[in-house]
């Protein structure tokens, strides 16, 4: 499994598109509305539930769209506010319909969510507002129609050109709705503290408002914004009662946080909000709505909590095909593998239900957490074989890692060389991750480095493969080689990607960075962490500095670098303040290293805790001084 694949920072709400604010209307579309998930629209990366927004794969060219400000300078400034939800009078019928008609299609075009209707929508909607005719729509309709069709498609500039437009007519922060798809087009462009500064303007915003916003916020990865922004409209606004939206979005960011306290709570107020008094009828349809079961599956799969998880599905009454890839997803992440390739089986072969390539995402992630690579190689070829999938780079990525990782070096290369996609730079890294540990000599390890740098990527991608290739050299005791990569790294201004652990107490994340001394516990957290360290080195402990960072030189600056890790603080925090019997739940943005793994295993032993860690990749159940992972990570 890639280390982008769990990424906590950038985790898209696989059921986003239910929380966008309907285009005409203040209230949101009925639960069992059929709006398209977005599971098609973009890359399973995304969705095997994890994690990057890939909105350039969406982003249209913006040479391709005509300008929308000159053409629309001649609509109309926006009636008094009292007015602002009626059309204006027409003229005569034949206007009111031909406006009606116009404005229905421009809706149809939007909602279609294709990128060529899209296009179309905004293509109409400079044409109908072209001259200031009687026959167009208000703009108070139409605008939120075109906001939609610019957000699906992440069009930034066209965007920017509607928010002028509706600045200018008076609608922008002024109108609730035309304000609220503002919030939700600068979200989907991944402009969330520019979505968010609008929302700030709105001067009456509705719960949609907060909806929108604190979607924006858990869309764009920073759930623990969007949590804060949750508490807020709670605590200020006691007349607005969350919804199914603002739950589901709230779902998300706890999923995305791993909070598992903060998801419980939610999944409390779902039931308490939507499942008793007035609105019973609605509660029968929210319990057996899929999508909101499917955020639970995920939400508990994410914080740790995988029992729950498989609770929820067993107990769901209808189950569609992203309720089964989340499932499938979870139970691989935490290590039971078995289990998860079990689940794929009786999915397809007793209940029938067809899987689409994400399904192949979370079968072959299963395949290389527990090493299967015959499992692997046989899932692979049933892909296209059987299902007619044809295998994107998620699907090489994960079947390059489970080769090269049992050292089957050779065969992932193939694998590379045939495929029909270009391959980027997480292959390449892991090939040289698998070169590093197997020690596949110094040529290929280089050749892998240069291949991984060639791929145009961010600078921490850069400088995960300048770490790698230094452990390479060292490990060959070129220490020329391994200065060299130092200078280079400091001359062209990388660093490592800062690692963090977080741990969530009581409704409150308390993150932690390397050797971190903010945090008001700090005194008692550090004691406690010296009293760990004599309890490993009495029970025998010695640290692996094999993946200590290059720049501590000596062996003993190592040393001490590496017990100041982020997790071990929030391990020695854990001790000090979760309850005794608790499990431990920590969420880190990097993997764990080997010499963390090692001492978390004791610590759960020598403390009789269990040690729960979602990493970038997966997770890891420390108990009794084992880890589920069987130390293959
Ligand atoms: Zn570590
Ligand atoms: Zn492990």
């Amino acid at each position: 499994m890639h280390r982008k694949d769990l990424l906590p920072d950038r985790a898209p709400n696989p059921w986003r598109a239910r929380c966008r604010p309907h285009e005409h209307d203040q209230s949101p579309p009925p639960l069992s509305s059929p709006i398209q998930t977005p599971q098609n629209l973009s890359n399973p990366r995304c969705l095997a539930g994890h994690h990057e927004l890939r909105l350039r794969c969406r982003r249209s060219n913006p040479t391709t769209m005509p300008s929308l400000a000159a053409s629309t300078s001649s609509l109309p400034a926006a009636p008094p506010r009292s007015s602002s939800d009626a059309s204006s009078p027409p003229a005569t019928a034949t206007a009111t319909a031909t406006a009606r008609s116009s404005l229905n299609l421009l809706r149809s075009l939007a909602r279609a969510r294709r990128t060529d209707l899209s296009h179309r929508a905004l293509l109409l909607f400079r044409s109908i507002h072209s001259t200031s005719s009687s026959t167009a729509p208000s703009p108070h309709f139409s605008l939120p129609a075109a906001l939609s069709a610019a957000a699906f498609l992440a069009a930034l500039p066209e965007g920017r050109q509607l928010h002028a437009l509706a600045a200018k007519i008076g609608l922008a922060p002024a109108h609730a709705v035309v304000s609220n798809s503002l919030v939700h087009l600068y979200a989907s462009c991944g402009l969330p503290d520019e979505a968010l500064a609008l929302f700030r303007r709105i001067p009456a915003p509705t719960l949609v408002s907060w909806n929108t916003a604190v979607d924006a916020l858990a869309g764009n990865g920073d759930h623990l914004a969007a949590l804060a922004l949750f508490r807020e409209m709670q605590r200020d606004r006691p007349d607005l009662s969350p919804d199914a939206y603002t739950v589901q979005s709230v779902l998300g960011a706890c999923a995305g946080a791993g909070a598992l306290s903060l998801g419980l709570y939610a999944h409390a107020l779902l039931l308490r909000e939507l499942g008793g008094g007035a609105a019973v009828g609605d509660a029968a349809a929210v319990s057996r709505d899929v999508l909101i079961n499917n955020s639970l599956v995920d939400l508990y799969g994410k914080c740790g909590a995988v029992e729950l998880a498989r609770q929820v599905f067993d107990r769901m009454p209808a189950r569609d095909l992203a309720s089964w890839n989340a499932m499938v997803l979870a139970l691989a992440n935490h290590g039971r593998v078995r289990e998860s390739l079990n689940l794929f089986d009786s999915m397809t072969r007793t209940e029938n239900v067809v899987p689409n390539a994400i399904t192949f995402v979370a079968v072959l992630s299963a395949c290389n957490h527990g090493g299967l690579v015959a499992e692997g190689r046989r899932y692979f070829a049933a892909m296209v074989s059987e299902y007619g999938i044809r295998p994107r780079i998620e699907h090489y990525g994960c079947m390059v890692d489970i080769l090269a990782r049992a050292g089957l070096i050779e065969e992932a290369l193939d694998v590379v060389a045939g495929m029909k996609c270009r391959p980027d730079s997480i292959i390449w890294r892991s090939l040289l991750d698998a070169c590093c540990k197997r020690n596949a000599g110094l040529e290929l390890s280089e050749a892998m480095a240069k291949l991984a740098l060639d791929v145009p990527d961010d600078a921490v991608s850069v400088s995960g493969v300048y770490v790698l290739l230094s452990r390479v050299y060292a490990s060959a005791q070129r220490w020329n080689d391994v200065g060299m990569i130092r200078r280079l790294m400091s001359e062209e201004g990388f660093k490592k990607e800062p690692g963090f652990s977080s741990i969530e107490m009581a409704g409150s994340v308390h993150q932690f960075v390397a050797g971190d001394t903010s945090h008001p516990q700090s005194e008692e957290i550090y004691e406690k962490l010296d009293e760990i360290q004599q309890r490993l080195t009495a029970a025998g402990y010695k640290p692996d500095l094999s993946e200590a960072p290059m720049v501590a030189d000596m062996d003993r600056t190592k040393g001490a670098t590496l017990r100041l890790h982020s997790e071990r603080l929030a391990i020695s925090f854990g001790l000090l303040n979760v309850a005794p019997g608790a499990p431990i739940r920590i969420l880190k943005n990097l993997r764990v290293c080997k010499d963390c793994h090692t001492i978390s295993k004791l610590i759960s032993k020598l403390y009789d805790v269990e040690i729960i860690v979602r990493d970038r990749i997966r997770f890891h159940h420390f108990k009794d001084g084992s880890c589920s992972c069987k130390d293959y990570w």
